[in-house]
Parts: structure tokens; C-alpha cells; sequence
């Protein structure tokens, strides 16, 4: 398996990681997880452009331009012969002595690294259950950071209930799933929560709200309650890898008639439209 260090494409093996790197001390770092299908990118400059934000807010310097990173992605799936895929892409503020403080002069470490993975049909079709839990994160969800222990216990907590996903909340307000952004439908509009510090604004999520633009389904970007989402028509979560997933269950509790709701397919059909126009 051949991998993106820097700007190199060398074998796995032949990378380690310093027992000093600041991602593995300090979970000091940044990261973004990109679909590939057909072997072409889905909104690679979207996810890129988020890198480099994420890097600016933590003031981490990438050691290597976007530009340099999208070329080399390109050549990676071509080598690694990914049809239906993802590419993981991690940046850290590289190796220096133990210290919190940023070090002096850091060398930044990008590594990125493709795999298959086939769209989740079956769970699209049929939707997902899920389960309520505080969102015990710090207040800069705005930045994909390496430091996902409060993601981690939440999906952990999901597993165990044997749901799909974690709904998080703060107090009474829905924030956004462990790696996914929540929606919910209410008398045919859609809310979802504001793009703050409190969520991860989702590049499914930004393709989902050009989507109803086009289908003239009107967006409530809006702070909304966990007796809101309960009562809702529809609810659906948005990633990368789950595109848009239709939610039958919170907390074992129906969500409209237990089913897939009518404008969730509505989207999940439009956005199938846009990875089909990837090919053409
Ligand atoms: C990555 C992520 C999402 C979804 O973002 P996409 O760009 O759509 O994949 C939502 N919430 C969190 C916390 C995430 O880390």
C-alpha cells in the first residue's frame, strides 16, 4: 500500500510515527476524510479548502500546498486503484521535545492514505436508528480536529445501543452527530443547526443546502430542540460517507411513521444525481 507523506508517495511501511509527534501526544493536529467515486473526487477542493482553514485557526502551517496535496491524491487512487473509495488525509504539528506550547520551529506532517468503501445502500434505503447524549465536546466543533474523544465516547454509546449514531445536544439544543450533521423536517421545511463553533459545517451538509435551493425547499438554518427533532416529519443525518441517511428512530422513539420520509428521498435522489454528473 503506497501512501502521501508530505510530498511523497512512498510504501506504508516505510513511514513511522515519532513517539513525539504532537498528533500522538497531543492529538495536535487536523484531518479531513474525502469520497472518491468512479475513481473522481467528490468536492475535493471543498474538503481542501476546509484543511486549510482547520490548519489556520490552530495557526499550524501545512508543510505542503493544497494544490500539492489535490495532485497528489490524484496520483495516489490512480496507483492504489480506487474505484469506490475514501482518502484520509491528517495533518500534525510534527515532532518536537514534550512541551504544550507550540514548539520554536515545527515540521508539520501531512500523511494521507486511500481505501475502498462502497456507498451504504441498504442503511440509505431502510434509514438508521439512533440515540440522544450530551454533547460533552469543547467549544471549537467548528475545527475537524484529531481530538475526537467526545466524538468517540458518543459513537461508542451508539454502538453499544446498537444505533447508528449519537444525536448530540447542548442543554436543549441539537448541535450535530458524532461525525455527521442532523436535520429534521417540520410541515415540508428544513432545519438544521447554524454554522458557529458548535458544529462541523459539513461539506455534505453545504451540498444538501445548494440541493433544496434547487428544489426550492425552504432552509431554516436555525438553533432547534430535542422536542423539536422528536416531533419532527422527517429527520436525516449528512456526512461524507453516509451522504444523506434517512433516521427512523431516536432513542427507540418512531420519528414520523417509522419509515424513511418522502423530501429525505427527495435529497437523497438529488444528491445521487450529483455523483452521477461526476462521471459525465
Ligand atoms: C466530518 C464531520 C461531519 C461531516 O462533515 P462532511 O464534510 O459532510 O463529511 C460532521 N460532524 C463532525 C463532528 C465531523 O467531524
Amino acid at each position: 500500500m503506497k501512501i502521501i507523506v508530505n510530498n511523497n508517495i512512498i510504501d506504508r511501511d516505510a513511514f513511522s510515527v515519532d513517539i513525539e509527534d504532537r498528533g500522538y501526544q497531543f492529538g495536535d493536529g487536523i484531518y479531513e476524510v474525502v469520497r472518491i467515486y468512479n475513481s473522481k473526487f467528490f468536492t475535493l477542493d471543498e474538503h481542501l479548502n476546509r484543511l486549510k482553514r482547520s490548519a489556520d485557526e490552530l495557526k499550524m502551517e501545512l508543510p505542503v500546498t493544497i494544490k500539492n496535496v489535490a495532485e497528489n491524491a490524484r496520483r495516489l487512487i490512480e496507483i492504489e486503484n480506487i474505484d469506490d473509495g475514501i482518502i484520509y488525509i491528517q495533518v500534525t504539528r510534527g515532532t518536537a521535545p514534550r512541551v504544550h506550547a507550540f514548539p520554536q520551529n515545527p515540521n508539520p506532517t501531512l500523511i494521507a492514505y486511500a481505501t475502498p468503501f462502497s456507498r451504504p445502500i441498504k442503511a440509505q434505503k431502510d434509514g438508521v436508528a439512533t440515540i440522544l447524549i450530551d454533547d460533552i465536546r469543547w467549544l471549537r466543533c467548528d475545527i475537524k480536529s484529531i481530538n475526537l474523544l467526545g466524538n468517540v465516547l458518543a459513537k461508542e454509546a451508539a454502538r453499544e445501543a446498537g444505533a447508528f449514531e449519537a444525536i448530540q445536544h447542548r442543554g436543549h439544543i441539537v448541535t450535530e452527530g458524532s461525525s455527521t450533521n442532523i436535520w429534521m423536517i417540520k410541515e415540508g421545511e428544513l432545519y438544521t443547526h447554524p454554522v458557529s463553533n458548535l458544529i462541523l459545517n459539513g461539506i455534505t451538509r453545504q451540498v444538501v443546502l445548494d440541493i433544496a435551493k434547487e428544489l426550492g425547499i425552504k432552509v431554516i438554518e436555525e438553533e432547534y430542540t430535542v422536542s423539536d427533532l422528536l416531533n419532527a416529519d422527517e429527520v436525516f443525518l449528512t456526512s461524507t460517507t453516509s451522504e444523506v441517511m434517512p433516521i427512523i428512530t431516536i432513542d427507540q422513539k418512531k420519528i414520523g411513521a417509522g419509515s424513511p420520509g418522502q423530501i429525505t428521498q427527495q435529497l437523497q435522489a438529488a444528491f445521487a444525481n450529483k455523483i452521477a454528473l461526476l462521471s459525465v
